[in-house]
This record gives structure tokens, C-alpha cells and sequence, in this order.
């Protein structure tokens, strides 16, 4: 089993659900020639597919585009049913730094076939996933600067000022569809600048006043 920390409250979670948004930056929905949604688009990440800080992503044979997506990640602390946005807040364990890794060849193939892509986006090492810092740390999710680089070469390097719907909203909108449990994480979406990787590279994500992340890749 996955846990989520919070180091500085020794509290640790079970990893239940992985919430992902899709399309939550403008910029980044404009480079993938998406839409920006009225709604947010949803898909999950299971458990399985988390590994920690210095862990490898392990690209799968049938893919030859695996791509990093840096992300906000909202830890859930309390069980969410049909939260109001006023309420939503309440419900935050913590805040992580996340890597959305897709498999952006076999998510395209999917895509225009109208098939589910969860099999592009859930593979084992699909998400790296820091510690967690108490959500009283970051009085504003909104203010916060993420970046990443690719040995060393800056390549995202957004604000979650840009985020289309924001960590209340996100909340009580998914709590309305499934409820939200401790240890369930959200990640909230990627800023423009995603991009490959191969084996051989490494990584590093940032989130200011959240945390960092180094995962290799294989
Ligand atoms: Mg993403």
C-alpha cells in the first residue's frame, strides 16, 4: 500500500483515489490543441501507479512518448459528499508536488478513437508524488510558482495564479460525483511547457513553499 506524509504533523494516510484534471491551464490546453472545458475534465490515477521522491518512472514498452507534466497535488483529510465551495477548504490535508506522467502516443490513439485513456495515464510509476506540507502552510494554492527541468534545462515554469478552476471549486465539484476520502489525492493540473523524456533523463519538479521531487527516468 501507498501512504501520503505530512512530515511535520507525523500524519500519514492510506493512498486512496487519484483525481486528476485535465486541462486546468489555458496555455497547456492550447498546446495540445484542447479546448479549455466549462467543467472540469476528470480521470484517475490509481494507487498503484504512485512512487515517491528519488523513485524511477518506468516507461512501458508499447509507448514511445512519455511525457512529465508538473502538478499541484491536494491531499483530502476529511471524507468530502457534496462539499460547498465555502466549505471545501476545511477538507485539505496538505498540499505535494505530483508528475503527471503521460503517455502522450497512447493517449492520442486513444483519444481519437474515443476510447478511455486511463491506460495512458495509470501504468505503474505514472505518478510521482512528494510529501505533503499541512495545508496551513499555504494559506493561498492559488500564488504558488511550479517548475520543472529536464536535466537540468528549465522546461515548465508556470504560476497555479493560472489555474482555470481553482482547489475550492475542484473539490466540491468532484465530492459531488465521488466522495472524497482521507488519503485521496487531487492533481490539480499542468501549466504550459510539457514535453518527452527517455530513459537516461532525470527530473526535477518544484512548488514553491510545497516541495521538490527528483525521480529518474527508465
Ligand atoms: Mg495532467
Amino acid at each position: 500500500m501507498k501512504t501520503a506524509k505530512i512530515p511535520a504533523t507525523n500524519q500519514e494516510f492510506p493512498i486512496g483515489k487519484i483525481v486528476c484534471l485535465a486541462r486546468n491551464y489555458a496555455e497547456h490546453a492550447r498546446e495540445l490543441g484542447n479546448e479549455t472545458p466549462a467543467a472540469p475534465v476528470l480521470f484517475m490515477k490509481p494507487s498503484s501507479s504512485v512512487i515517491a521522491d528519488n523513485g524511477a518512472v518506468r516507461i512501458p514498452s508499447w509507448s514511445q512518448e512519455c511525457h512529465y507534466e508538473v502538478e499541484l497535488a491536494v491531499l483530502i483529510g476529511k471524507t468530502s459528499r457534496k462539499v460547498p465551495v465555502e466549505a471545501a477548504m476545511e477538507h485539505v490535508a496538505g498540499y505535494g508536488v505530483a508528475i503527471d506522467m503521460t503517455l502522450r502516443d497512447v493517449q492520442n490513439q486513444l483519444k481519437a478513437k474515443g476510447l478511455p485513456w486511463e491506460i495512458a495515464k495509470g501504468f505503474d510509476s505514472a505518478c510521482p508524488l512528494s510529501d505533503f506540507v499541512p495545508a496551513a502552510v499555504i494559506p493561498d494554492p492559488h500564488n504558488l510558482e511550479l517548475r520543472l527541468s529536464v536535466n537540468g534545462e528549465l522546461k515548465q515554469n508556470g504560476t497555479s495564479s493560472d489555474m482555470i478552476h481553482r482547489v475550492p471549486q475542484i473539490i466540491s465539484y468532484i465530492s459531488g460525483i465521488f466522495t472524497l476520502e482521507p488519503g485521496d489525492v487531487i492533481l490539480t493540473g499542468t501549466p504550459a511547457g510539457v514535453g518527452p523524456v527517455q530513459a537516461g533523463d532525470t527530473m526535477a519538479a518544484e512548488i514553491s513553499a510545497v516541495g521538490r521531487l527528483k525521480i529518474s527516468v527508465q
